[in-house]
């Protein structure tokens, strides 16, 4: 048997883009991962605002994610209609610049889970605040890919520290049915696309504790609010009264 090698105890073969080389790759990536992460924890926090040592945002820099905070509901976001259907309002903190974008980044890409907490926070007061109505809030799902390189989902944490301050309960009936492209490599057009059918609600939490709820979408950014209208038309179809989305920011 040419071109192969054991793992495992098993003989893996060599042919390009093997499943096995994908595995291999995963697992080297994995292990780097959660070592970085384990030194991560080990270490002092930096604030992801600034860089100073002590906490993962410190008090100088968590006020950028409230940025929005004192302003009225509803606020026009330049264009008629900005809100994509079917949403029914469209709440933000703070713009995806910054403070916020750092903190954002090192969630989402460096694994830092700790960034979860103000980020919620930040939510839950924002819609104490702003919001029209709600239920139960429901966070956009990642892929399970994601999840599972990364240990958490950022969005459903972001959403039971938003929980401790709004007071809504958190659900979690969607699922992912497939990996999309990260939505700022796309224009608008294809973002839509990409996401389309990209949703589903779970078997076991389907039509009938949805039906009549009035949901709240939780994620961490929204750029053309598709990945949004997307889990809206699938929690509609499921029942649901009425689906209102709010994020930690707004990229423009
Ligand atoms: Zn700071």
């Amino acid at each position: 048997m040419a071109g192969g090698w054991p793992v495992g105890g098993r003989w893996v073969s060599a042919a390009p883009h093997d499943r096995s080389m994908d595995l291999l790759d995963g697992l080297g990536r994995g292990v780097g991962e959660l070592a970085a992460r384990a030194l991560d924890l080990a270490l002092p926090a930096l604030c992801a605002g600034c860089g100073r040592e002590g906490e993962a945002l410190c008090r100088e820099c968590r006020p950028a994610l409230d940025a929005r905070l004192r302003q009225p509901a509803g606020v026009p976001v330049g264009l008629p209609g900005d809100i994509p259907s079917p949403l029914a309002q469209l709440e933000w903190c703070s713009s995806f610049t910054g403070v916020t974008r750092r903190a954002l980044h090192r969630l989402k890409y460096a694994g830092d889970r700790r960034l979860a907490a103000p980020a919620g926070r930040a939510v839950g007061r924002r819609w104490r605040r702003a919001g029209v109505g709600g239920d139960v809030l429901v966070p956009v799902p990642a892929s399970p890919d994601r999840v599972r390189d990364r240990g958490y989902d950022q969005a459903e944490l972001i959403a039971r520290a938003a929980s401790g301050i709004c007071g809504l309960p958190v659900w979690t009936p969607l699922v992912r049915t497939r990996t999309t492209i990260a939505q700022f490599d796309l224009d608008r057009r294809e973002r839509a696309g990409n996401v389309a059918g990209a949703f589903a609600v779970r078997a076991a939490s389907g039509g009938a504790r949805l039906a009549g709820a009035w949901i709240v979408l939780v994620d961490d950014v929204m750029t053309t609010g598709a990945t949004l209208a997307a889990c809206g038309r699938v929690l509609l179809e499921e029942g649901a009264l009425a689906v209102s989305a709010i994020t930690v920011a707004r990229e423009r």
